[in-house]
């Protein structure tokens, strides 16, 4: 069954039982309270008449009294206590029935043949000194008609307020459900067409259905994102390794024409060859390095900084034949962090101070209420405008300068991947012709993917 049948159904169903509870409700209310008051009503005349009875001295005939006090649409049985045997009955015409002699308590209810009727009993010393049991009842016929007509308005309001219920609730069921429908149709073309498409979603209303159609539109934004870098990075990466592929092919081409003759070309091109497959075996690395990334398990623990900063510095300074300076505070730089994710990161930003710069390389650390690291060389700087970029993929400041350094652009966007996932801010100051600074904060609360980056001035 269909959501909005389903609505439909269940909020008619309710709104009837409800309709119903409330309507037994009032009916059973309102027919005790009315057979209440008529009982009330007939004890309070019995009264009455009882103490008109015993008024009388002997004047006027008991029977003669009890005629005048026979309620309208009523009767009046005396049965004698002592005989048992029913004496006699003063009845209204309109009453032919037969009312038990026997009945229960003072005062009360009775159906007889069909009809109710409302009863009083009560002693009465009859002029020769017996006592006389009097029942004294009253057909509630009046009440009894009250009722069925109140029955009968009680069904007609809750069948006719069945119709606006009925169909507001087809409404209610279609209102609900439309939006719901537009998310499996765009669900549907997105996936038939393979679009990005976004739901329409009403300005102003902060419902839960608009709240759902706007994370929907959220979802999709950042799924077309991924996609939209994705097909940049994949179309990036091919364009990176069509030219050393290009340059191996035309240097092979050379070698198949011209090579057996000339060993100085030979020679040219093996050495290109070598270069351009060093290259692409480069990228490929870096490459697997970004797709790895994404499952790397995050291994957290207290420590430490200055061993750490020591090891890197002296690999560094092993590696090339550059001076990598470390400057530490003296205070303890505890941390907590995964050791070998922070070398990386350390070893991606020193190669890029090495790369771009000639002078030596400072490594400071140190608390100024967070622990920090900074990277300071003294190299050709990055240039204002290109500092907002040089975290995405591919990104190279001097593609000329880059190729020459064996760079693809790649080094500082997975510096920021690392930054992320340790939970640190990477900040970059830079001036051109002068050198950069990289600062590493390390802070708790820092939110994950945020980037400040700024120029000295
Ligand atoms: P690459 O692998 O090409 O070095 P990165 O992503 O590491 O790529 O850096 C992006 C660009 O930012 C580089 O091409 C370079 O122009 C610039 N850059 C990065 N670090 C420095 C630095 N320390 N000094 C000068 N320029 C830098």
């Amino acid at each position: 069954m269909k959501l909005k049948h389903k609505i439909h159904l269940s909020s008619t169903l309710l709104m009837f039982l409800v309709l119903l509870i409330l309507a037994v409700v009032i009916y059973y209310s309102f027919s005790s309270l009315a057979y209440e008051t008529e009982i009330e009503r007939l004890e309070s005349e019995v009264e009455v008449m009882v103490s008109t009875f015993n008024a009388n001295n002997n004047e006027e005939s008991p029977d003669n009294i009890l005629r005048a006090y026979v309620p309208v649409d009523g009767l009046i049985k005396e049965k004698n206590q002592s005989s048992g045997l029913l004496d006699t009955i003063i009845q209204d015409p309109s009453v032919n029935v037969q009312i038990p002699n026997d009945v229960e308590g003072n005062s009360g209810r009775m159906e007889v043949e069909g009809e109710q009727f409302a009863y009083v009993t009560t002693p009465v010393i009859w002029p020769g000194g017996e006592v006389v049991e009097l029942i004294v009842a009253q057909s509630l016929r009046e009440v009894t008609a009250n009722l069925s007509a109140l029955r009968l308005v009680l069904i007609s309001v809750t069948l006719l307020s069945m119709i606006p219920i009925f169909l507001s609730s087809a409404l209610l069921g279609r209102v609900l459900t439309r939006p719901i429908e537009g998310l499996t149709g765009t669900m549907r073309r997105i996936q038939r067409d393979g679009s990005f498409e976004k739901l329409p979603v009403a300005g102003e209303s902060r419902d839960e259905l608009s709240q759902m159609g706007l994370t929907f539109n959220e979802m999709i934004g950042l799924l077309e994102e991924n996609y939209r870098k994705q097909e940049e990075f994949v179309s990036n990466a091919s364009h990176e390794l069509k030219t050393p592929l290009t340059v191996i092919s035309s240097y092979t081409d050379l070698l198949q024409r011209r090579g057996s003759q000339d060993p100085a070309l030979q020679e040219e091109a093996l050495t290109a060859i070598r270069a351009e497959t060093e290259r692409m075996r480069q990228l490929i690395e870096q490459l697997l390095h970004i797709a790895r990334r994404s499952q790397a398990q995050m291994d957290w623990r207290k420590m430490d900084l200055e061993p750490v900063l020591s090891q890197v510095v002296t690999a560094m300074n092993a590696s090339y034949d550059r001076q990598f300076h470390l400057q530490l505070s003296g205070q303890p730089l505890i941390v907590e962090t995964d050791v070998q994710q922070l070398k990386q990161l350390l070893y991606i930003l020193l190669d890029n101070a090495r790369k771009y710069s000639e002078d030596r390389i400072d490594l400071e650390a140190g608390t100024d209420g967070a622990v920090y690291i900074k990277i300071r060389d003294y190299g050709v700087g990055i240039p204002k405008d290109a500092l907002p970029h040089v975290f995405e993929r591919f990104y190279r400041v001097d593609k000329a300068r880059s190729r020459e350094t064996g760079g693809f652009g790649l080094g500082l966007s997975l510096a920021r991947e690392l930054a992320d996932s340790l939970r640190l801010r990477l900040e970059i100051d830079s001036i051109e012709r002068l050198g950069t600074t990289v600062t590493i904060v390390f802070s708790g609360d820092f939110n994950v993917g945020e980037l400040q980056s700024g120029q000295e001035g």
